[in-house]
């Protein structure tokens, strides 16, 4: 009965501080959001006493009855939501996720082909020190000189001449929609399968409100926990029955042993929420923010990749201001506004410094902000950053005092978590 206050009063202090920094300032890492109570509730129940390693059903533990329920919710609302056959959703996360499609569907030293990391890919797509790049000859392609957009052609050639097993779909810096039927296209070219990595995008394609990649997709892995707002982990969809069934003993007995119940609950939970009608109004306003974010920071002088978005990702290119990414995120850190440095393409700076800075909508959204809070932020974006370029990496002090002021007034406008 001891509470964790009680308990453990260092652990419940930095709860507490991560609670009142959620509250206080404004999230805009595109890869995160903010769960509802709901799926809190879920992660933080008894479920996470429970090993059932297996599947529902087919389980190597007694008293498995209540969780096969929850798994089986998990599994029915996805297959639901992205209307394909067959889903797991054990992944411990979107790394694992991906670990288990290639364990499932190549050998080591068989070639893939992924997206590079510096033109926005993730490192699980054949970076070379992430297993994917060490375990298998893996091939990058990147983006077109002239727009930034993925080069298709060079897909096409490197798939041609290197002839690889699985080329991977997907990203975590991309603001522009994948042509899904013109990879798939690839793909047969080859003979290879095509893995969407729809991690970033997946709860927009949950809400209709982006293509799915579906039916071109061989094989679709997403997070559970960026726009799609349910508690971190991976899931693996697909189509095709046995390409499932080696999925599923890619996950168990593959690479995991007992799945997190607790977790697979809140996935539960989430799916529930993002089945609802009010999750499609949520998408569409994710992404009418993030054009409106990008719009905004065009009128005030920065670029963004693309020069705009189809998604809920604004890549900012500082460079029409001469200031780098790595200043740009700690002096907006210092006005509670949070994001990351994030290399643009073909981006001059090492990836610790970078030109540029990754925003996304997902949380901001959650949190009711609309278009005209977004342009707000966008303005003060500008305002920061205009500081730094007038003063070099300190900024201007008392600009960034007034905006974290400005931003705290927002935050408290548009309260999350307020009765914890
Ligand atoms: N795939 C993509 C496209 C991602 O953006 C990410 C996370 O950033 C992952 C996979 C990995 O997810 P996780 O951090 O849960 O391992």
């Amino acid at each position: 009965t001891e509470t964790l206050a009680d308990r453990d009063p260092d652990l419940f202090a930095a709860i507490t501080g991560e609670l009142g920094r959620q509250r206080e300032e404004i999230e805009l890492i595109a890869s995160e959001n903010i769960v509802s109570r709901a799926v809190m509730q879920a992660q933080g129940s008894v479920l996470t006493n429970k090993y059932a390693e297996g599947y529902p059903g087919r389980r190597y533990y007694g008293g498995c009855d209540w969780v096969d329920v929850a798994e089986n919710l998990a599994i029915d609302r996805a297959k639901q939501l992205f209307g394909c056959e067959f889903a797991n959703v054990q992944p411990n996360s979107g790394s694992q996720a991906n670990q288990g499609v290639y364990q499932a569907l190549i050998q080591p030293g068989d070639t893939i082909l992924g997206m590079s990391l510096d033109a926005g890919g993730h490192l699980t797509h054949g970076a070379r020190p992430n297993q994917s790049g060490k375990w298998f000859n893996a091939v990058q392609y990147g983006v077109r000189k002239q727009d930034n957009q993925l080069d298709y052609d060079q897909v096409e050639a490197l798939a041609k001449e290197h002839q690889p097993k699985l080329i991977i779909a997907g990203g975590s810096a991309i603001p522009r929609q994948i042509d899904f039927a013109r990879m798939r296209e690839i793909a047969d070219m080859v003979g290879a399968y095509l893995h969407v990595d729809m991690a970033h995008f997946a709860g927009l394609v949950a809400a209709g409100e982006h293509p799915s990649p579906f039916p071109h997709a061989h094989v679709a892995t997403t997070t559970t926990h960026k726009t799609l707002r349910g508690p971190r982990g991976g899931m693996i969809l697909t189509n095709d029955e046995t390409i499932a069934k080696k999925v599923n003993s890619a996950i168990f007995p593959g690479i995991q042993g007992g799945p997190l119940m607790h977790v697979i609950a809140a996935k539960a939970v989430a799916f529930g929420e993002a089945l609802r009608p009010e999750f499609k109004t949520y998408a569409k306003q994710v992404i009418a923010n993030a054009q409106a974010l990008s719009d905004q920071l065009i009128k005030g002088g920065l670029d963004t990749v693309t020069h705009g978005t189809d998604t809920h990702v604004v890549l900012v290119d500082l460079r029409p201001k001469g200031v780098k990414g790595n200043a740009t995120e700690k002096a907006l850190g210092r006005a509670h506004i949070t994001c990351n440095k994030n290399g643009v393409p073909f981006d001059p700076e090492k990836p610790t410094i970078t030109s540029g800075i990754r925003l996304g909508s997902p949380a901001g959204t959650t949190r009711g902000f609309g278009e005209a809070e977004f342009r707000q932020i966008a303005d003060w974006i500008i305002e920061v950053v205009d500081g730094l370029a007038a003063n070099g990496e300190d900024g201007n002090a008392e600009v960034e005092a007034k905006v974290k002021a400005e931003v705290e007034a927002l935050c408290q406008r548009f309260p999350i978590y307020s009765d914890l």
